[in-house]
């Protein structure tokens, strides 16, 4: 009774579009040749030039990067406007075409993919898996969606006798403003998009990834893609800060704090000339809600993953947890026996479930959090690390007892579950005190309870939805992504209408 009948896809979801396979992990043929190029690769320089970038797993040189200076972002974005209207003018199928080629490099680059991932983002190997799967989906997705929408003018109706024709554009030259938290999928989902809708892109990388952008934007290059139609811009805020005050940008996707996207729209706000476009994908304070019809091993099963995978370091991820009263102390007697059961340590061993975080600066914020919690008297958890953590950015995983979402503040971007009761009857309660947060980015429902599930979807104001499963991992094509309020404008990355965020539209009206 809690799904939905079967309703029909329609014409535009694509039927022969499959997302990327990855690596089949649970193969141990697969997964021993895989762990053999990772070797290889483990002491990989990535560049010899530029500022180091270091791994925050023990310290150790990744390789180097060189930031962008002005001059070179000021040339940069004269050649991505005088590139701009050729590129648009080639039309969806020549530039679908170019992505799909891009795609297939991303999946021949695997294991370089996979260890920068580790060693550069110190990301566990499911992790890497994933995020390549998502970067390779994502172009592959807006491939299709440029075929569709960009190959041919749309012909409306006529009702004098006239021909109307409706055709999308690129807008000019995109800045796409990325997160290290998914330094490839994210990174190539923002710019894919951008390209796919005859847009030119200056990418910047998170300061702290700068490494597997490159390689993403070297690959993408190999594919066809020409050099002044996607251009990279290494550096940390204040190439972003260059990048979005510049007139000759006419949008912006960004995707990391709410503070920052506050900043951004302000800045744009601040140009002279035409108004440029904002996407925006921010923060979130989401919570799992479950109630006495639930499953226990499921729920177990799905805070683990929702809270501590990629070391909480998911804009999706779990932060609050809800409990209704009368199963609280049996589900929470299960979560800490799992909880005590997450390894914790180097990205590089399969058997790892939590890694470290990305940099000391996110290290000592969510250390700070946890002792002032610690302080205000609520009750807490807590992981010992182990001795062989000492060289990287750890956060022991952390379980707090809180009153309510209100207790926890903003959000803490790592492995820092918070968990809340609530009584019988009070859901309605909760998700007003969600929705009260103002962010709304995912929440997740475990319950039997038909009217439960009714309740969040008709009140809760949030983008994504999870009902019996965990919260994270939102898959290209099927669960679009992307929040409201101060998670962000939508519309959602790996949706319908995401590309079309990045075009104008021009109408042409013949009479005859
Ligand atoms: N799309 C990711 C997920 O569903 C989260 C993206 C993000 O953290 O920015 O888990």
């Amino acid at each position: 009774p809690m799904r939905n009948p079967a309703i029909p896809l329609p014409a535009h979801i694509y039927p022969n579009r499959r997302n990327s396979a990855g690596v089949d992990l649970a193969d141990p043929l697969v997964c021993e040749d895989l762990q053999a190029r990772l070797e290889q690769l483990a002491g990989a320089q990535w560049g010899d030039d530029g500022e180091p970038v270091r791994s925050p797993q023990d310290g150790s040189l990744v390789g180097r990067a060189q930031t962008a200076s002005p001059d070179e972002i000021d040339s940069a974005l004269t050649q991505a406007r005088a590139a701009q209207p050729a590129w648009d003018a080639l039309g969806g199928i020549e530039r679908a075409a170019m992505l799909d080629r891009a795609a297939d490099l991303f999946e021949a680059h695997t294991a370089e993919f996979i260890s920068l991932c580790q060693r550069e983002a110190g990301k566990t190997l499911a992790d890497s898996v994933l995020e390549l799967r998502e970067a390779v989906d994502f172009l592959r997705y807006y491939a299709c969606e440029a075929r569709m929408l960009f190959a041919a003018p749309q012909p409306l109706p006529g009702p004098t006798g006239e021909e109307n024709l409706l055709r999308l554009h690129g807008r000019g030259v995109f800045a796409t403003i990325a997160p290290w938290n998914f330094p490839l999928a994210i990174f190539i989902g923002m710019a894919s998009a951008a390209m796919a809708a005859g847009n030119t892109v200056i990418a910047k990388p998170a300061e702290q990834t700068p490494l597997i952008a490159r390689l993403a934007v070297k690959l993408c290059h190999q594919a066809g893609i020409p050099a002044d139609v996607l251009q990279l811009a290494i550096g940390d805020g204040r190439v972003g800060a260059a990048l979005t005050s510049d007139p000759r940008i006419s949008g912006v996707a960004f995707t990391g704090s709410t503070v920052t996207a506050q900043a951004i729209n302000r800045a744009m706000a601040a140009r002279e000339g035409p108004i440029g476009r904002l996407i925006a994908e921010t923060g979130g304070q989401n919570a799992m809600i479950v109630d006495s019809s639930a499953l226990p091993e499921q729920v177990t099963r799905d805070v683990m993953s929702s809270a501590f995978q990629s070391a909480g370091q998911r804009c999706s991820a779990l932060r609050v947890l809800y409990l209704q009263e009368d199963v609280a102390d049996t589900m929470l007697a299960m979560i800490r026996g799992a909880f005590e059961a997450l390894v914790i340590g180097d990205p590089a061993q399969l058997a790892t479930d939590v890694g470290p975080v990305i940099d000391a600066e996110a290290r000592q914020a969510l250390d700070v959090h946890v002792e002032a919690m610690r302080t205000a008297g609520f009750a807490m958890w807590q992981r010992d690390l182990p001795p062989q953590t000492a060289q990287g950015h750890f956060v022991p995983p952390t379980i707090i007892e809180v009153g309510s979402i209100t207790d926890v503040g903003e959000e803490h971007f790592g492995p820092v579950l918070h968990i809340a009761r609530f009584p019988s009857g009070g859901l309605e309660q909760v998700i007003a005190d969600i929705n009260a947060t103002g962010f709304g980015l995912t929440l997740a429902l475990h319950s039997r309870i038909e009217a439960a599930r009714k309740l969040v979807e008709n009140k809760a104001r949030v983008g994504n939805i999870y009902v019996n499963r965990n919260q994270i991992g939102a898959v290209v094509g099927s669960q679009p992504f992307g929040g409201e309020g101060l998670s962000g404008t939508g519309p959602k990355a790996g949706g319908p209408h995401y590309i079309t965020a990045f075009a104008t539209e021009r109408v042409t009206c013949v009479d005859t």
